[in-house]
């Protein structure tokens, strides 16, 4: 029996994925970032199919400390770093790498007396104005990390990119000009390692290629650029999100569709209802016409998008029958198309499938 919703993951092209990033940048070491559960991925999932990685990033502390319990022997960046003395501790308990952003970061780790070191990026804000030091501060920072005692020598350095994925936006190369200034004012060696780029960093500015690049969604088979899929850059999806139709049912013009009587049908035709809804993680403002496959061909979303059902135009289907199979999205329909249609990114797709989808691996070809 076919669970009503679930998703597929084919681990396998994750593989592939990190063998594209390995081509794109054959010098750099590759920092995997699977935060926020892989993406909705699986975390522990994606680590153990991204093995060939040199290291991993997670945003959270509890993150890093479940992956490094499961046994992870990698470098594990902690993205947002600690924000206080217990925070540190873990870090320094469990071998994780902190990011050091903040003035009140430095007085926690002055204050610290351990005696194990930890390993620590700092961060340049070059633009971004999310988490990092200014570039007139961090001259001053770097003494200070170099002078404490539980810092990890040499000290590594980082940027994030604000708008890599725009290749127009001439943004990109302002950060990397104040990045690398800012640097060439530091007494620096060979051995700190730098790292700047994301996926569209990686895709889109070679001159963001440095010691370790951070790759996240085109791990995951997805395009950080609005106007390309995967697919078309040479990526393979991880996620398909399935379900099955529930019922099929005719409807006559004149009647109306789902809450609020969203969609008025303008001739009879074939309904279909589709066990998935926003409460599964199927966007709440998918638009009427957004495509889903039944049976594997395309057919358009009509009414409303309701909590654990929506509605779809069976009229090009006359055959289509409860228990058929209907897909969300995947390798025959882009999440990045999807996305389009809900007037979102396919970040918030995937890390946006809930609990209640059971999720199953791709048995390996
Ligand atoms: C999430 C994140 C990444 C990965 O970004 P993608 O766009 O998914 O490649 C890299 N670096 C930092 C600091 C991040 O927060």
């Amino acid at each position: 029996m076919i669970p009503a919703a679930y998703a597929v993951l084919n681990v396998a092209a994750a593989r592939h994925n990190l063998q594209k990033v390995r081509e794109i940048a054959p010098n750099a070491k590759v920092m995997a970032v699977i935060k926020a559960n892989a993406y909705g991925h699986g975390m522990l999932r994606l680590a153990g199919a991204l093995s060939d990685a040199d290291g991993f990033a997670v945003a959270r502390v509890d993150e890093g400390v479940r992956l490094r319990r499961a046994g992870d022997l990698k470098r594990i960046a902690v993205l947002e770093g600690f924000t206080c003395a217990e925070e540190l501790d873990e870090l320094v308990a469990h071998g994780l790498d902190a990011l050091v952003h903040s003035f009140a970061q430095l007085v926690i780790l002055e204050a610290y007396t351990e005696r194990d070191k930890i390993a620590v990026w700092l961060k340049l804000d070059t633009g971004m104005n999310r988490l990092g030091f200014k570039a007139h501060e961090l001259q001053v920072v770097y003494q200070q990390l170099s002078a404490c005692s539980i810092v990890k020598q040499p000290i590594n350095i980082m940027t994030h990119l604000a708008n890599a994925d725009d290749v127009e936006d001439a943004m990109t190369l302002k950060q990397l000009a104040l990045f690398n200034d800012t640097l060439a004012t530091l007494p620096l060696s060979a051995g700190n390692e730098r790292s700047i780029a994301n996926s569209a960093g990686i895709l889109a500015w070679p001159q963001a290629i440095s010691d370790w690049v951070r790759p996240g969604i085109m791990l995951y088979g997805i395009s950080p650029f609005a106007e390309s899929t995967g697919a078309e850059l040479g990526l393979k999806p991880i996620m398909s999100l399935h379900s099955r139709l529930i019922a099929v049912k005719t409807v006559t013009k004149g009647d109306t569709v789902g809450y609020g009587g969203s969609w008025l049908c303008e001739r009879d035709t074939l309904l279909g209802v589709v066990a998935i809804g926003y409460a599964d993680g199927y966007p709440r403002y998918a638009r009427i016409g957004t495509p889903v496959l039944v049976n594997g061909q395309r057919v358009p979303l009509i009414g409303r998008v309701s909590m654990d059902m929506i509605t779809v135009d069976l009229g090009s289907q006359p055959n289509a029958k409860a228990g058929d199979a209907v897909t969300l999205w995947g390798e025959d329909l882009p999440v990045e198309e999807i996305a389009l249609c809900a007037d979102t990114i396919p970040y918030t797709l995937v890390c946006g499938v809930t609990q209640r989808v059971k999720q199953l691996e791709a048995v390996a070809e």
